[in-house]
């Protein structure tokens, strides 16, 4: 793979079409000096009657042909140009995009612990579209440039060195300038990015929590934190354009200084009789054209420095190892077992697992409670290989699930979380999340069951009715019943509840209850609750207490002894009594 291809994160397809791309504007450029060409002609037939000579009419028609000529031929060029630089570019582009987001959602969760939201948005639709923009607007035309240049110098070089070399010496000079301050440009840069992503978290984090800052008066208070942050983007904005156009400027003023060179040189051998005066005016009328595409080169480079640092960020998120195992291995037992397992999510941090042994058979109920903070989600994510643990291991059916592949390992499992993410589509496409073959009868049937017709019935377009973002419109209990839904259409032998009663009223849960129990009839079934009435029928209840198992047993047996368990059910079925 070569420098530029890795550089670029260019797939082999982009790459090739990025040498046709730099190719087309190649001859676009060329295509560019055809007019002048027929123009300098037109010129010198025009001015023969001043060195005694006649102009020729035949002549000048068929330079008037050739010149229409030029001109078709420019458009084509241009024509071509566009199909093969901004439609490839925007090609590779979507192709990009696809990737990076099927790399994320291979990812280990710890990744969305380092970064948030704003960072990996960034990265799927600015890196990207910045690489597109580099691709579309910068490669192929700095290649170009850089190439048609060389050519014109070495031709002229040929006609007449000297006069060449007058053109050509400011251009490294120039580029020097430009190159060299390439690491002031890059810092200045970087901290312009890190401005930028953070004015875009902030303005996140300002819309999503609106309801929070209005109900507790914080307006001036968050509004002036965003201000902050925009403003800080806004200094190090402007501290950008003038760090780098001093050196753009500087390095433009040099080049320029090559006009007067060009002429002084000019005039010196004119005088001196080296050169005639139509090959001098030529010379001249090509420093003024030539200049054009090095000062555009000029500007290009730094917006090329830019534009590496989100191609470099987008790099480093497609390094992060994803995920693999095998996601050919059959399962056909759901015993359940954590051996030793040991997990912080933070390494630095103490521990939130610590030593965990527990087994949950294959077609039992088994419920995890403990104090809020004591590991039963965490626990629950583990088994799911949302995480992998840091030492000990995790079986299912006496596989090790860290050889699975996740996507495999998940397809054994329903999952029912406290927070129901719901996607903007319809209440039919929501569902279906659950199993992408189901038909929309074995979708409803899934709704009926999980209680989702009375929500369904009052929806203008029943099942066919948009969510709109994360089911914005909904009531957290409804939320609940579409997710319940979906796993009673995966219809997984192994099924994860986390908090799945939580949101519901009473009545409501009675009736969700009877959904859960046709969903986790013969199933493998854990269930996270902080409702310790709502499992007392589970085969085992294991009590955690700071990410270890303090007790564990049927509720009977913990309720026997004086635990911490008998303690929360206690205090549970007092607080039943309160009122306000
Ligand atoms: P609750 O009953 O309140 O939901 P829990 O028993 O389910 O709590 P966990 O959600 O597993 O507890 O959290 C256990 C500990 O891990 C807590 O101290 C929590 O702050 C921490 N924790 C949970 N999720 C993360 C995360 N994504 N990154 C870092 N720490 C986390």
């Amino acid at each position: 793979m070569s420098k530029l291809q890795e550089a670029m994160m260019l797939t082999d397809k982009g790459y090739g079409d990025l040498k046709k791309a730099i190719f087309a504007c190649t001859l676009t450029n060329f295509s560019a000096i055809l007019p002048a060409i027929v123009m300098m002609q037109f010129i010198m037939e025009l001015v023969k009657p001043f060195s005694g000579g006649a102009v020729s009419w035949t002549k000048m028609w068929l330079l008037f042909g050739a010149g229409v000529v030029a001109v078709i031929l420019v458009f084509l060029c241009h024509k071509n140009d566009y199909r093969k630089t901004y439609v490839n570019s925007y090609m590779q582009g979507e192709a990009t995009r696809v990737s990076v987001a099927e790399h994320i959602r291979r990812l280990p969760m710890s990744v969305f612990n380092s970064k948030d939201l704003t960072d990996l948005t960034t990265n799927i639709m600015g890196d990207v579209a910045n690489s597109e923009h580099v691709l579309s607007h910068l490669v192929p035309e700095l290649f170009a440039n850089a190439i048609s240049i060389t050519c014109i110098c070495a031709l002229l070089a040929v006609y007449d060195w000297r006069m060449a070399l007058a053109i050509f010496i400011s251009v490294p000079v120039a580029f020097c300038i430009v190159v060299l301050s390439r690491k002031i440009q890059e810092r200045i840069s970087r901290k312009h990015v890190a401005a930028k992503l953070a004015a875009s978290a902030r303005v996140q984090e300002y819309i999503e929590g609106i309801k929070v800052i209005r109900a507790c008066n914080m307006d001036g208070e968050r509004f002036a934190v965003l201000e902050r942050s925009l403003r800080e983007m806004m200094r190090l904005a402007i501290k950008m354009e003038v760090g780098t156009g001093v050196f753009v400027t500087s390095a433009q003023t040099i080049l320029q200084a090559g006009i007067g060179l060009t002429v002084l040189v000019g005039t010196t051998l004119l005088t001196g009789g080296q050169i005639a005066f139509i090959p001098l005016l030529i010379f001249l009328l090509i420093v003024v054209q030539i200049y054009a595409p090095v000062i555009v080169l000029l500007t290009l480079l730094p917006e090329l420095f830019y534009f590496q640092i989100g191609i470099k960020r987008m790099r480093d998120l497609l390094d992060i190892k994803p995920m693999t195992g095998d996601a050919e291995k059959v399962l056909s037992n759901f015993d359940i077992v954590c051996e030793n397992v040991n997990f912080s999510y933070n390494k630095d941090a103490e521990q939130t697992i610590k030593g965990l042994s527990i087994s949950i058979p294959a077609g039992s109920l088994t419920a995890l409670v403990g104090p809020s903070g004591s590991g039963k989600s965490t626990v629950s994510r583990l088994i799911a290989r949302f995480w992998d643990t840091d030492s000990g291991r995790i079986t299912i059916g006496g596989q090790d699930i860290k050889t699975m592949d996740p996507e495999h390992l998940m397809s054994y499992m329903s999952f029912v979380f406290q927070d129901v993410v719901l996607f903007n589509d319809t209440i039919l496409g929501n569902i279906r999340i659950g199993n992408r073959e189901a038909t929309p009868e074995q979708i409803i049937a899934a709704a009926k069951a999980a209680r989702c017709d009375d929500l369904v019935d009052k929806l203008p377009d029943g099942y066919n009715t948009m969510l709109g973002e994360n089911g914005a419109t909904l009531s957290g209990g409804e939320r609940q019943r579409i997710s319940i839904a979906r796993a009673l259409l995966k219809n997984a032998p192994i099924v994860l509840l986390d908090e799945a009663t939580a949101s519901l009223d009473p009545e409501n849960e009675a009736s969700i209850q009877q959904a859960i129990s046709t969903l986790i009839a013969n199933k493998t079934v854990l269930v996270i609750a902080h409702r310790l009435r709502t499992i007392a029928g589970a085969d085992n209840i294991i009590v955690l207490d700071k990410g270890q198992v303090a007790e564990q047993g049927t509720h009977d047996e913990l309720m026997a002894r004086d635990g911490l368990y008998r303690k929360l059910y206690t205090i549970q079925t007092e607080s039943l009594g309160w009122s306000v």
